[in-house]
């Protein structure tokens, strides 16, 4: 075991890929990680004590939701997210940047516009603020504001979008004043690897407790993302954490695992159990299909949950038409388990020092 730096150690490490454990000063999860996205406090139809049960270490919050609803002062009266949300466990919220991103939102030097989802209310982000939110909804793993561009884009647009995000990076690590908390960097530059290369040389200069690798998935092709994040691991420091933001379906995660990406997020898996998709070990599969309105096998006879173990297709089947809160529910338990396992899969393979499975398992079904 090797302790590289105050807050991230490396338990196995082979090639470019390594499993370790972030240290926080108030929770510790297991890396390679995925997070599921608790968007307003709670991941959708899920309760956190059922999130507890499978195993999961870390969620995701989204500041931009809590500071509007109930508000990060309320939620600080409260004793902070924690306490407020019912997690036991380690929480990163991201700043708010990505959501303002795809509203109609104004830059400008200092802070970004908006108008708030809930009640079209003007707001206004700025590093110091987002960073101050963070600080009051007691996170332990607190995101910088940065900018994030949808792709393609011009060279320009993302030049533009870098330095500004570089100059509030600096702004961020001024502000935050809380030690319980860690802080991370966030790197752009959209595909372009002239650009990634200045953004990480500066973001890593001013110094953050991790680094994410943001600004993908968002227009381009898979490869020229997981080209992207390859450069980006070769670059990063390696004693620190590396986040890949909003990069969350089965095969990027195996791809970037090996790659040397430590930490995921990812609505989709909660996202499509809605719409009635479970994600198995034979692929994805769509209960409403007519040929499950009789069938007694579960949704993945590989798998342990409960959804699995206890309900026939059939069931599910029949929710989809009668129930379909019920189903999302049902659906969810089993896509995060899977998320879970497929994780752990990936720790196995950094053990072994072997992706083939995995890898053949996401090409099979999830390319
Ligand atoms: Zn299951």
């Amino acid at each position: 075991m090797t302790t590289l730096s105050g807050r991230f150690e490396i338990l196995k490490e082979s090639g470019s890929y390594r499993n370790g454990r972030f240290l926080g000063e108030r929770h510790s999860f297991l890396t390679p990680v995925f997070m599921p996205v608790g968007t307003r406090g709670s991941v959708r139809l899920f309760p956190h004590d059922l999130l507890d049960q499978i195993g999961f270490e870390v969620v995701l919050a989204n500041t931009y939701h809590m500071m509007l609803r109930p508000g990060a002062d309320v939620v600080a009266k409260l004793g902070g997210l924690h306490r407020f949300s019912g997690w036991p466990n380690a929480i990163l919220t991201d700043s708010g940047g990505f959501q303002v991103m795809s509203l109609d939102a104004n830059f400008d030097l200092d802070g970004v516009s908006f108008r708030s989802v809930y009640d079209g209310a003007k707001a206004y982000l700025t590093p110091e603020n987002a960073v101050r939110m963070q600080e009051l909804l007691g996170s332990d793993i607190a995101m910088v504001l940065d900018v994030c561009t949808m792709l393609p884009a011009s060279t320009d647009q993302l030049k533009e979008a870098l330095y500004l995000t570089i100059s509030w990076a600096k702004r961020s690590k001024a502000a935050h004043n809380r030690s319980d908390q860690s802080l991370f960097g966030i790197v752009q530059g959209g595909t372009d690897a002239t650009l990634r290369k200045i953004s990480i040389e500066a973001t890593c200069e001013i110094g953050f407790d991790g680094y994410a690798i943001g600004g993908l998935a968002v227009g381009e092709e898979r490869s020229l993302t997981l080209e992207t994040v390859q450069l980006c691991c070769d670059s990063l420091p390696q004693d620190a954490p590396r986040y890949l933001m909003g990069v969350g379906d089965p095969y990027s995660i195996v791809h970037a695992v090996e790659l040397g990406v430590d930490m995921f997020d990812c609505v989709a898996p909660s996202r499509v159990a809605r719409h009635g998709v479970g994600w198995t070990s034979n692929g994805k599969v769509s209960v409403k299909q007519a040929r499950y309105v009789a069938s007694e096998e579960p949704l993945d006879p590989n798998c342990e949950c409960d959804t699995c173990v206890r309900y026939p297709m059939a069931l599910l089947n029949h929710l989809f038409k009668v129930d379909p809160v019920t189903l999302g529910v049902l659906l969810t338990r089993h896509n995060l388990t899977f998320m879970k396992t497929l994780i752990s899969w990936c720790r196995k393979a950094v053990e072994e020092g072997n992706f083939n499975d995995p890898k053949r398992f996401v090409e099979t079904y999830y390319s």
